[in-house]
């Protein structure tokens, strides 16, 4: 389901403006969707057969509905912009920033997450990822999730809440989840570097991250929160890293020939 649909003069029709048991487009699949909602649920189209190659079809409610949470918190935010360049449609675009807001409710396999981060960047723009906490944040990280966590702004949200936290993961478990801390995406700032040492969950994000957010993990670490649970924590709960088998067969000849020196010199 969708918000925007074309009619047959190729123009994007808003769901709530949109005739029932009249047929539109789908933009992207071209697939004819129809017009449904009222007093108690949201207005929005949905596609009269089922396309499942295309991600409009796939998004639920609790996806429009980040959309429009994210369209009334951004000044000038344009909704399902389509970017024909990439054959893509992006949920939400600010253009003020050149950022793309990408929302994603369902499973998602890492190739689609690499190949839509790999598209917008080729473009030059800059992605934030809304992961809904109904399908991620779980003890289970997908390989997906994994990837966006470290390679772009990405966070959580559940109903009208867009939240960062701190964690820890050991390969595809999340071990460790610290409080929901709420974030402003109104003010998005450069992430460039840092004077201090940051704690293991954030050096991934000075390099790779565009953003940091007022209310993100970030945020509280630059404006000089205590962290000091958070490097006890990660002290705690990192692996102790072990010698390479090279390291190990580099110490066991270290030491015969140690001792074969000290033989020979007796
Ligand atoms: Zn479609």
């Amino acid at each position: 389901m969708q918000l925007f649909a074309l009619n047959n003069d190729n123009e994007s029709i808003l769901a709530q403006e949109a005739l029932r048991h009249k047929n539109y487009l789908c933009p992207e699949c071209l697939y004819p969707v129809r017009a449904r909602g009222g007093p108690h649920k949201r207005h929005h189209f949905y596609h009269l057969k089922g396309n499942i190659a295309c991600s409009q079809h796939k998004k639920s409610l609790e996806h429009i509905s980040l959309q429009i949470l994210l369209f009334n918190t951004l000044p000038g935010a344009v909704l399902e912009k389509p970017f024909p360049q990439i054959g893509r449609i992006a949920d939400v675009y600010w253009e003020a920033t050149h950022t793309v807001f990408e929302i994603q409710c369902s499973p998602m396999s890492l190739q689609e997450a690499t190949e839509r981060c790999n598209d917008y960047q080729k473009l030059g723009i800059k992605l934030v990822w809304i992961l809904h906490q109904k399908r991620f944040n779980k003890k289970n990280i997908s390989p997906a999730e994994q990837f966006l966590r470290t390679h772009t702004n990405c966070y959580f949200a559940r109903d009208e809440i867009i939240y960062d936290q701190f964690e820890i993961c050991r390969r595809s478990r999340r071990i460790f989840r610290g409080p929901a801390l709420k974030i402003d995406l109104r003010y998005p700032m450069e992430l460039t570097s840092t004077k201090k040492e940051p704690p293991e969950i954030m050096k991934k994000r000075f390099f790779q991250w565009p953003y940091y957010f007022p209310g993100d993990l970030t945020s509280h670490f630059i404006n000089g929160k205590d962290f000091s649970s958070i490097f006890a924590m990660e002290k705690k709960f990192m692996p102790i890293k072990k010698p390479s088998l090279g390291a190990q067969i580099k110490r066991f000849y270290q030491i015969i020939f140690g001792y074969l020196l000290e033989k020979a010199s007796q």
